[in-house]
C-alpha cells in the first residue's frame, strides 16, 4: 500500500449550493500538504474528517501550495492567516507560483489583514507577519517535505499552476482549473493517480473531452470542480468524493 494519500476535501465549483469548492490534502508519512485554501476551511476539514475518520485538524497543516487567486481556492486564506498567526503563534508556509506571489498580497489580502486595532492604535501589518511565504519554481520540482511539487500553467482566466506532486513513489496529477488542453492532459499521463476539473465555459474542460480519453487513463482518472447538475450517475469518469482518502 502506497503510504501516499489525497483527501478530497471538496469536488465542487465556484457557484456550488451542495458541495465544498475543490481542495485537497496530502498525506504522506505523517506529512501534509493542502492545496488550496477555499472559504470555511475549519468546516470544511471538520467536514471531511467525519466522513474519512481521520482527524483534519488546521493546527496540524504547515505548508500550503496556493493554485491561482480565484475565490473558491483562495477565500479561506484570510482567515486561516489570521488564526495560524495570531492565535495559534505559527505562521503557514504559503508555497504558491511567482505570478500569484507577485499579487496576493498587494491585490488581495491587504485590504483585510494590512491593518489591525490593538486597542489603543493602528498597527500596519505586512504579509511576512502571516504567511512564510515560499515562490515555486516553474521548471523544476519544488521540495516540501516529502513532496516533490512539480507546476505547469493551465488555460485559465489568470495565472493557474496544475500540479503533478510525486511522494512515496507514487505521483498524483491535477489538472487545477483549465480549458481543454490535450498537451496538459499528456503532461498528467504518467501520474498514478489524476484529479482533472470539469465544468461550463470557455476557461474550464466540457466533460466530453475527458470522457473520450482512452479507458487506462479514464480508470487513474476522477474528476472534481464539478457543476452542481453534473449526472455523477451517466458519466464514464468517477468524481472524487468528498471526504475520501485515496491511495495515489
Ligand atoms: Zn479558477
Amino acid at each position: 500500500m502506497s503510504p501516499f494519500e489525497v483527501v478530497t476535501l471538496g469536488n465542487g465549483d465556484a457557484f456550488t449550493e451542495r458541495r465544498f469548492n475543490t481542495s485537497f490534502l496530502l498525506r504522506c508519512d505523517g506529512a501534509l500538504l493542502a492545496i488550496d485554501c477555499p472559504d470555511r476551511y475549519r468546516a470544511v476539514l471538520k467536514s471531511a474528517s467525519e466522513k474519512s475518520g481521520l482527524a483534519l485538524r488546521i493546527e496540524e497543516i504547515d505548508d500550503l501550495i496556493l493554485t491561482h487567486l480565484h475565490g473558491d481556492h483562495v477565500n479561506g486564506l484570510e482567515a486561516v492567516g489570521f488564526l495560524k498567526a495570531l492565535v495559534l503563534k505559527k505562521r503557514l508556509r504559503l508555497w504558491t507560483t511567482p505570478e500569484v506571489a507577485e499579487e496576493i498580497w498587494e491585490r488581495r489580502l491587504v485590504a483585510s489583514m494590512g491593518r489591525l486595532w490593538d486597542g489603543t492604535a493602528f498597527q500596519s501589518r505586512r504579509l511576512e507577519d502571516y504567511f512564510d511565504l515560499r515562490v515555486l519554481e516553474w521548471d523544476r520540482p519544488n521540495s516540501i517535505g516529502p513532496f516533490e511539487a512539480s507546476l505547469r500553467r493551465t488555460i485559465h482566466h489568470i495565472p493557474t499552476c496544475a500540479l503533478c506532486v510525486r511522494a512515496g513513489g507514487r505521483t498524483w496529477g491535477y489538472s487545477c482549473d483549465t480549458a481543454w488542453d490535450p498537451s496538459l492532459i499528456e503532461w498528467l499521463s504518467s501520474a498514478d493517480l489524476i484529479d482533472h476539473e470539469t465544468n461550463h465555459g470557455p476557461a474550464h474542460t466540457a466533460y466530453k473531452h475527458l470522457a473520450a480519453l482512452p479507458q487506462d487513463l479514464r480508470s487513474r482518472m476522477r474528476l472534481v470542480h464539478v457543476p452542481d447538475g453534473f449526472d455523477e450517475d451517466a458519466a464514464n469518469i468517477s468524481v472524487a468524493a468528498e471526504g475520501t482518502a485515496r491511495p495515489v
